[in-house]
């Protein structure tokens, strides 16, 4: 598997454990973008030369491709977006008016991260409606119990990620949007953590709205998509004007194109939409369950190691997923991972842009180390030994 990543070529003594911020990139995915722009360089839904015709082809390809990794029930109900982020911000500034009334409730939970947080936070505060944040377990995970009793009637919209992204906890999506539906809320799914770890069902999930991003999937940056089922997009309108997303435009009125391109204004990252395909593609063909199942191992192997080390918290369960969030007490994070990169390991330490969760776990940080398809025993091993060398380096 490392093989097919030049990165570790370029870093042959690097111990990479921060995919959960970003994954490399497997050559098939940089072949897919020289051969883009090399080859097939052309703008989209525009051109009518064979060239541009074949290039939005290839673009409209990737649309369907993702509605079938998503078990979506069309592509006209995928959007491509710059990522997780924007895809989230979409719904809230475009549908949020529409499903969050004024005086009207959203429910989140206390471990999203800021990009599930703040646009729903801004919202309650423009429409004025209450924004309630559920509580978490001492371990970082979500007290889905409290976060079910929350929903209730009069809740008009529930943010959750499928996996969070310091404790990796996986929320019982399909449970929860089923209690949001029935008081008749919409549920909007972060997916950022869970798309290259777990296969994905829209749909057996009830997710109204699903958001992901390229990069965490060993895609390129700048790129994601953003599902919403097909009768909700129907009721949503465009925030962004210009080309290519309008049906027509008259001195005073315009209306809007069809389909998603209405959520697509300018030239899209025509080469993001076509290397997310590519490595989507890498992804369907080499993570096999298998695969996944080594990195699930050597998550819960490391877990058992960090456990063993006095003075040291580890946040999560055996379940987490691909991601390990530890603290060493009396030791800021940032100098135990200031130390690791001393040894050539790289991980997280910081808030993981989840600060309303920090602020419930009593922590102003924590040391993360997260796993990709890369990864190996030796990774664990190393990691292991040198947080136990910080430990008697700071004490
Ligand atoms: N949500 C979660 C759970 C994440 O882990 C991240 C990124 O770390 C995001 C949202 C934001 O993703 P992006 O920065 O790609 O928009």
């Amino acid at each position: 598997m490392r093989e097919q990543f030049p990165f570790f070529k370029a870093h042959p003594d690097l111990v990479y454990l921060d995919t959960a911020a970003t994954s490399q990139k497997p050559q098939a995915l940089l072949d897919s973008l020289q051969n883009y722009y090399i080859n097939d360089n052309a703008n989209v839904h525009r051109g009518l030369y064979k060239l541009a015709y074949d290039t939005t082809e290839a673009y409209e390809g990737v649309r369907q491709q993702v509605a079938d990794f998503l078990h979506a029930q069309s592509a006209e109900e995928i959007i491509f977006t710059r990522g997780t982020t924007d895809s989230l911000n979409l719904v809230a500034s475009a549908f949020g008016p529409h499903a969050v009334p004024a005086g009207g409730r959203i429910v989140v939970s206390g471990a999203e991260h800021h990009s599930n947080f703040i646009p729903w936070q801004q919202l309650a505060k423009r429409q004025q409606a209450t924004f309630t944040v559920t509580p978490v377990h001492p371990d970082g995970k979500v007290d889905v119990s409290a976060l079910l009793a929350a929903i209730t009637p009069g809740t008009n919209l529930v943010a959750i990620a499928q996996v969070t992204n310091v404790a990796g906890d996986t929320l019982p999506v399909a449970e929860i949007a089923n209690k949001a539906h029935d008081v008749g809320a919409i549920v909007v799914v972060d997916g950022a953590q869970a798309v290259a770890h777990m296969a994905v069902d829209v749909q057996a999930l009830g997710a109204d709205f699903y958001a992901f991003s390229g990069h965490k999937i060993y895609g390129p940056t700048g790129i994601g998509a953003l599902y919403g089922r097909a009768d909700l997009l129907a009721k949503m309108p465009p925030i962004q004007f210009g080309g290519e997303m309008i049906s027509e435009v008259r001195d005073q009125e315009s209306t809007w194109a069809d389909g998603p391109i209405k959520y697509e204004a300018g030239t899209p990252h025509i080469a993001g939409v076509i290397g997310m395909g590519a490595a989507l593609n890498w992804f369907q063909k080499n993570v096999d369950a298998a695969a996944l199942q080594t990195e699930h191992e050597l998550t819960s192997q490391l877990r058992t190691a960090l456990t063993a080390i006095p003075d040291l918290t580890v946040y999560g369960n055996d379940d987490s997923l691909a991601t390990v969030s530890f603290n060493l007490t009396g030791i800021h994070p940032h100098d135990v991972a200031t130390f690791l990169d001393e040894q050539q390991i790289a991980v997280r330490a910081g808030h993981h842009c989840a600060q309303p969760l920090m602020a419930r776990l009593g922590v102003p940080a924590t040391v993360r180390a997260s796993f990709g398809v890369y990864n190996n025993q030796d990774d664990v091993t190393k990691l292991v030994e040198a947080v136990q060398a910080a430990r008697r380096y700071f004490h």
